[in-house]
């Protein structure tokens, strides 16, 4: 199955089929036909499972391969390692018409993207997705980011792949957490987006039904993704809907010290406490938290996390996304359709404690 996102000069296709790691190199020398030089960004559990498998077939199809692997971790989203890839890919002789593969989970394609942006000003940039949160949101949209010592994604760049290339057979060496922290922002596409996709889930809630229809779901993500970029690419209207669960999530990130929860976990659980908000506020439909909790907890994600009101308030103030005294919730009217409400960050405290 393909996909393609439409942006004004830079229009990319998204592949998604088992087993297309094997047909990496072809794929890429369809889209850059004068790269000489491909410098392959992985981390250290991609690394050793994927690693000489792509390397191998970008060689086969005639480019010069480095493969280049950081620690595996959010710690590796850094200015230092930038630095580190800046110096690999020069010593590897990248040139301006040479290209950068992210073959990892959002770290690696956030890292090596913003580093494919700015190093030369900017080369070709190609995501080989490994998680299924890398495949169903950070490798579609163009942003990539490091974190500073201020905060996560501080610094950063809206880079488009030329090309997405999703297998899903990689899921398969995921640990099961990490699999299921993927599966809270598939939830909540269904919850944004589209509510027969929300039932879909609802009847697998299994990795193994999952991965039965793992090539539809990743195309339905995928395709709401791409439909939400080509309207709002830099992130100023539409694309705001994708926070859904995600401020709140942030309080319990924050909460828990970014290490008790995990970013799935979090959302997941914010996604519910944004449902029950909307209960009270007259938005949300009184059945719906009950779905989606349903869901949540059959996937073992955790429906509420604790939170006490100084954490929201710390949250909420430090939100990037917000403004002045109002902030912006993503409330869902339906199980399938999310608008934006702005509230007074106040209020919104009352209301969730
Ligand atoms: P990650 O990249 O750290 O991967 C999670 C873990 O899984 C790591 O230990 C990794 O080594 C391992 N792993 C990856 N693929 C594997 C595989 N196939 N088999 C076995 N192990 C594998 O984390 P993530 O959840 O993929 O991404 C999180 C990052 O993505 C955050 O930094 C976040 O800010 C960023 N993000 C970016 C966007 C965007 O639009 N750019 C959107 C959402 C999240
Ligand atoms: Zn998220």
């Amino acid at each position: 199955k393909s996909l393609t996102v439409s942006l004004p000069g830079r229009s990319y296709d998204i592949l998604i089929e088992r087993g297309l790691l094997d047909a990496a190199g072809v794929i890429t020398r369809s889209v850059l036909l004068h790269a000489t030089r491909i410098a392959v960004v992985t981390d250290s559990n991609v690394g050793p499972i994927y690693a000489s498998r792509v390397a191998t077939r970008m060689a086969a199809a005639g480019f010069q391969v480095k493969v280049i692997t950081i620690p595996a971790g959010e710690t590796s989203k850094s200015l230092d390692m930038l630095g580190e890839l800046y110096q690999e890919f020069l010593s590897f002789g990248l040139t301006r018409t040479d290209a950068v593969v992210a073959l990892g989970g959002g770290v690696v394609g956030d890292l090596a993207g913003f580093a494919a942006a700015t190093v030369l000003r900017g080369v070709d940039f190609i995501q080989i997705p490994t998680t299924l949160l890398a495949q169903v949101d950070s490798s579609v949209g163009g942003k990539v980011a490091i974190d500073l010592q201020a905060g996560k994604n501080l610094a950063g760049a809206f880079w488009q792949p030329k090309l997405v290339i999703m297998d899903p057979d990689v899921l398969d060496t995921l640990p099961q957490a990490v699999f299921m922290d993927g599966m809270a922002e598939v939830v909540k596409y269904g919850c944004i987006k589209d509510g027969d996709f929300f039932a879909f889930l609802a009847q697998r809630p299994d990795r193994k039904l999952l991965m039965d229809e793992i090539e539809h779901i990743l195309f339905t993500c995928c395709d709401i993704k791409r439909a939400v970029v080509e309207q709002d690419e830099r992130d100023t209207g539409e694309r705001m809907l994708l926070n859904f669960g995600h401020t709140l999530g942030h309080a319990y990130e924050l909460a828990g010290g970014y290490e008790r929860w995990s970013h799935g976990q979090a959302v997941a659980a914010g996604m519910c406490a944004a449902a029950h908000l909307g209960v009270k506020l007259g938005v949300t439909p009184p059945d719906l938290p009950e779905r989606l909790e349903g869901l949540v907890s059959a996937l073992g994600l955790p429906t509420a996390i604790p939170c006490t009101a100084e954490e929201y308030a710390a949250a909420v103030g430090l939100d990037k996304k917000g403004t002045g005294n109002d902030i912006r919730v993503i409330l869902l009217d339906a199980l399938g359709h999310a608008i934006p409400r702005r509230m007074d960050k106040q209020a919104l405290l009352e209301a969730l404690v």
